[in-house]
């Protein structure tokens, strides 16, 4: 069943919104092969030899970071990690600066995560190397849906015709547009649950239904996803308390009571217990699959870097062909 990743034609990995069903299909496929290995003592393949991977972060990241970094070194790549608050960012360099510095220096790949939308776009039109989005303002965050997706298939066989909620902060999440283009991509039906004052304007031209109600947009979901209060790109105030925010809209077990018997519980992380989520939920093992999650992002990240990488073989870096995200 595993798909040669160089069938699978990326020059880069911007965002799930234009990918195919078909690309989704076999990038989750190659992340498949990836399983088995990453759960032997040895964990090490040399098909990144001699390749250099940057990961490039101007914001936060547990996850991501360090998956991504797993990643590059189990596939046998150089990977080195640039965090902002100890580069010349600092000093004042712009992000386009720092990413022509870094493009001087021939690497293969960039995985960047900036604070603001479009951001990483724009710098994949200034460099010779593969971009990949970590996550860029509330805009996409495609690794995060593609390890949901693979993790949800595993799971349940397929995405198709799964009911899916997505719940809390919507308006700031890049974690849930991803799923939402790849869930409606791939055939699945997607909820948004949340407060008024946390759904985007554009909410309506997105192909979901929007409840404000979370017993309501619970019922009969096959699957729960739910989003931290991202705090950090808030401006003002856009709850009333965080005590109030939980008892309307945190999961806990009577309100996912109105869900699917077997409904899945994920979280992207970070988690915030008490806020949007109970602790009996999040760690109830019958039903959260958060650190399965995990397992997989570091699955789908070796997969992404194989795949973009396998565009580049014998192609000196500064002379990759043209070519958009697909
Ligand atoms: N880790 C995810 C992201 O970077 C979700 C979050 O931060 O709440 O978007």
């Amino acid at each position: 069943m595993s798909t040669s990743a160089s069938s699978i034609k990326l020059r880069h990995l911007l965002g799930i919104e234009g990918l195919s069903p078909e690309t989704i299909s076999a990038l989750l496929d190659v992340s498949e092969t990836y399983i088995e290995q990453n759960r032997q003592i040895d964990k090490k393949q040399s098909l990144l030899r001699g390749r250099t991977i940057i990961n490039l972060f101007f914001e936060n990241s547990t996850r991501t970071r360090t998956s991504f970094e797993l990643a590059g070194k189990r596939l046998g790549g150089d990977v080195i990690n640039m965090q902002t608050s100890a580069s010349s960012v600092k000093k004042g360099e712009t992000l386009l600066d720092t990413a022509m510095t870094l493009n001087a220096m021939h690497p293969d790949l960039l995985v960047v995560r900036h604070p603001d939308s479009g951001a990483v776009q724009l710098l994949s039109q200034k460099v010779n190397c593969a971009v990949i989005n970590g996550g860029d303002g509330s805009h996409e965050h495609p690794t995060q849906a593609l390890l949901d997706a693979l993790t949800i298939r595993r799971r349940r066989g397929k995405l198709q015709g799964l009911l899916v909620a997505i719940c809390g902060d919507i308006l700031h999440s890049r974690v849930a547009r991803s799923n939402i283009h790849l869930l409606n991509t791939m055939g699945a039906r997607v909820r948004v649950i949340g407060p008024p004052t946390l759904m985007p304007a554009e909410i309506d031209r997105l192909g979901v239904e929007v409840f404000t109600d979370m017993r309501k947009g619970l019922t009969g979901v096959d699957i729960v996803m739910m989003l931290r209060l991202q705090t950090e790109r808030m401006h003002g105030s856009y709850v009333p308390s965080i005590p109030e925010y939980f008892r309307f809209f945190g999961l806990d077990n009577e309100k996912l009571s109105f869900a699917k018997p077997d409904a899945l519980i994920m979280h992207p992380g970070p988690m915030n217990r008490g806020v949007e989520i109970d602790s009996e939920v999040a760690d109830d093992i019958g039903r959260s699959v958060i650190h399965e999650q995990v397992e997989m992002g570091v699955a789908v990240r070796m997969a992404c870097l194989e795949v973009l990488m396998s565009q580049r073989r014998n192609e000196p870096s500064g002379s990759v062909a043209e070519g958009g995200g697909e």
